[in-house]
């Protein structure tokens, strides 16, 4: 399909567009939640909020001074910005790993094959760990790679997975536009932002070194659900 540029919805579009184009890739289930996302980004405006901001200052931070950060991708991630995700895993030093709640051997090798393209070597297939609390494929990561991480950017996760995580004693960083999945409330550090508008800006400030070290992302998100609820109010 052919866009028009200047079509009021062409960035929203676009992005459906990119997932239908994976949708080999791409479980069904990540389609609805990419729509529960797009309600929550109308909420914000789509636009980066304040309280984001801070967030992806500590997200910088986090991820400057950890030893082994990973960033966990799964096909939502891949087909939406596997170019972001390679700055990011550039700038930051990050490895990447596909990890998939609905895994295939199939879905591992394709994704890792489209963050090739990419230019970036992404773990994932052999997946020779686990993480405790999770059921069969839901658990398995690799050790060099989410296994052996002291801090995990989790995009787009399941309320889980993100306890299972931060339950194994790593620093968990995520991003949800929805500030009151238990994602959200469970990660350290939760930017409520869309994944392709804020991975840039952390790339920025991870490169420019300009993190910040003091947050609470229990008052983040109360910001966060403060500012949704004055943008409808008003
Ligand atoms: P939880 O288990 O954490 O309560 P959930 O069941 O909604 O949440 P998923 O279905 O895995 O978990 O949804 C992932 C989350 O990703 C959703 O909350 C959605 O708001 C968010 N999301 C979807 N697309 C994007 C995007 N492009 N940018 C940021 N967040 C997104």
């Amino acid at each position: 399909m052919t866009l028009p540029k200047n079509h009021p919805r062409y960035k929203s579009l676009m992005a459906r567009e990119k997932l239908v184009n994976a949708s080999d890739m791409v479980a069904k289930q990540g389609l609805i939640a990419h729509g529960r996302g797009e309600a929550f980004d109308y909420l914000l405006g789509e636009q980066t909020c304040l309280p984001a901001l801070s967030a992806i200052k500590a997200a910088a931070s986090a991820l400057i001074e950890a030893k082994n950060p990973v960033i966990s991708v799964n096909g939502n991630v891949v087909a939406l910005a596997a170019r972001e995700v390679v700055r990011l895993a550039e700038v930051s030093g990050a490895k990447v790993e596909v990890n998939l709640f609905h895994r295939t051997p199939e879905r591992v090798a394709g994704l890792i094959k489209m963050m090739k393209k990419g230019g970036i070597d992404a773990l994932g297939e052999n997946a020779d760990d686990s993480i405790p609390g999770l059921s069969s494929e839901r658990a398995k990561c690799c050790s060099d790679g989410i296994g052996g991480a002291d801090v995990v950017l989790v995009p787009l996760e399941d309320g889980d997975r993100c306890q299972a995580l931060v339950d194994m004693g790593k620093k968990v960083i995520t991003i949800d536009l929805n500030p009151l999945s238990r994602t959200a409330q469970t990660a350290h550090i939760t930017i409520v932002d869309e994944l392709t508008r804020c991975l840039p800006l952390l790339s920025d400030f991870v490169e420019e070194k300009k993190g910040i070290d003091s947050f609470d992302n229990k008052e983040c998100l109360r910001d966060v659900l403060n500012y949704m609820a004055e943008r409808i109010s008003s």
